[in-house]
């Protein structure tokens, strides 16, 4: 069946080259193939599947809505489902939070939201430059593009970065504040930067690496944007949605950004993107930003069923228990296996493990994949791996994936070839094109 995929779509398709299987069912964190393999799932959409797949209340709420002929499609009209979901996201998330951001509902994948919030802090601040950071990864049209950092997704056919300045992330260089830089750098008029109209960050880099900002750090960037009349643009596409412990992943930072892009698992599944935006920066004219998915019926549907989740403590304790789980268990790989296994890097449900190189994560991960496990790696090199099962995920289902990670890790010793010193990366696909697999 895969070669009617090989005939008939375009060369760019990435994951099927990871996980080479046709898919055809799903339920919670395990898959099925057209075989009748099972498959868990610790890959989770890249982010996308935090409640899992067809999550119990998802599925009854868009059963429900679908035999009462609700509106799938309406642009930016008002629907029932829209208005549910505005007030469960308001009941849910916001208000507990004490949070007055109101929503820009943009185009269904994040890079809509990231464009959407980048055009919004220029027209806001009137100027046109952004800093962006190493190692971000924010999307791939045009602007949102020339905020990512990895270079395979890059040429100068595209077009050039323009007004982009990316600056050390957090813990990029040992050593190094790259908040007091940043600092340094606007306050000095002749170090080439200029003002910018805000600064986009990731709390987490999904992509790439698995790099945390310490909560130090993010209070510090926040306060250099206040002083100097910057706008924070936190993307939570991939963090957000409880996937580092609370619904925002910037929660235990004690920060209040300006803008937060939201996509991925919001919609349970189904494509949707908004921006939250701080009410005094919400200054677009009537229809100055519009998009024709703008109004995804059952994304909203879904999304509404799946914030109930946060009406009570209960998922975040999960959360905190799995994470901990996680922890112990990647500790341990490390601690057995240093000679593999170079450091463990994450937070919350989003760990891995960093290894010497992308060749050897994706031995791992192509074991892995033999073995019913579905992961996948980040990272300049896609040399780090990424534990990412759903936050709902059965402990005992947790373990079983966690088992087959580590039998695939020790299972590396047996290559010689991908020992320390005699990688050959060129022999990689993944390696040999950092990024190749990732969404
Ligand atoms: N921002 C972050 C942090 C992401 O992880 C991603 C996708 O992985 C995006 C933006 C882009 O989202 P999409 O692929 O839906 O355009």
């Amino acid at each position: 069946m895969l070669e009617t995929v090989e005939k008939n779509e375009s060369n760019v398709r990435g994951y099927v080259r990871l996980f080479p299987t046709v898919f055809e069912k799903a339920q919670g964190s395990e898959l099925w193939d057209s075989s009748g393999n099972r498959f868990i799932d610790f890959f989770c959409g890249a982010g996308t599947l935090n409640y899992g797949h067809n999550n119990p209340r998802v599925k009854q709420a868009l059963l429900s809505y679908i035999q009462a002929d609700g509106i799938q499609h309406s642009l930016d009209t008002a629907t029932t489902a829209k208005i549910s979901f505005l007030e469960s996201l308001e009941q849910n998330i916001l208000a507990p939070r004490g949070m007055d951001h109101r929503v820009q509902f943009t185009g269904p994948t994040g890079t809509n939201a990231v464009e959407a919030a980048l055009k919004l802090a220029k027209l806001v601040k009137q100027r046109s430059h952004v800093i962006a950071f190493t190692n971000a990864y924010h999307g791939h049209s045009l602007g949102a593009l020339a905020l990512t950092g990895n270079s395979y997704y890059h040429s100068e056919y595209f077009g050039s970065r323009n007004n982009v300045s990316h600056l050390p992330f957090d813990g990029y260089h040992s050593g190094l504040n790259s908040a007091d830089l940043l600092e340094q750098m606007l306050e000095d008029s002749s170090s080439g930067f200029p003002i910018p109209a805000a600064i986009i960050l990731e709390t987490v880099q999904g992509e790439g690496g698995l790099n945390v900002a310490s909560p130090e750090w993010l209070h510090q960037v926040q306060e250099i944007c206040r002083r100097r009349s910057i706008l924070l643009i936190v993307d939570d596409i991939q963090v957000g949605n409880g996937r580092t412990g609370a619904f925002f992943s910037f929660e235990h930072a004690d920060i209040s950004p300006d803008m937060i892009c939201l996509s991925k698992s919001i919609g349970g599944g189904l494509p949707m993107s908004c921006v939250l935006v701080k009410p005094e920066y919400d200054q677009w004219k009537p229809g100055q930003h519009t998009g024709t998915f703008r109004g995804n019926n059952l994304a909203f549907v879904a999304a509404a069923a799946l914030l109930e989740y946060w009406q009570d403590e209960k998922l975040a304790q999960r959360i905190k228990r799995l994470a901990s789980v996680v922890s112990e268990r990647l500790d341990r790989m490390h601690a057995t296996r240093p000679d593999l296994i170079l450091e463990t890097r994450g937070r919350g449900m989003i760990q891995g493990l960093r290894l010497a190189s992308g060749f050897q994560a994706r031995k791992v991960i192509d074991t892995c994949f033999e073995n019913g496990l579905l992961l996948e790696a980040s990272g300049p090199q896609d040399e780090v791996l990424k534990v990412m099962p759903a936050l709902t995920i059965d402990e005992e289902i947790l373990h079983e994936g966690l088992d087959v990670l580590q039998q695939a890790i020790e299972s590396l010793a047996q290559y010689p070839q991908v020992g320390f010193a005699a990688i050959n990366e060129s022999n990689c696909p993944i390696a040999s094109s950092p990024g190749a697999a990732s969404v």
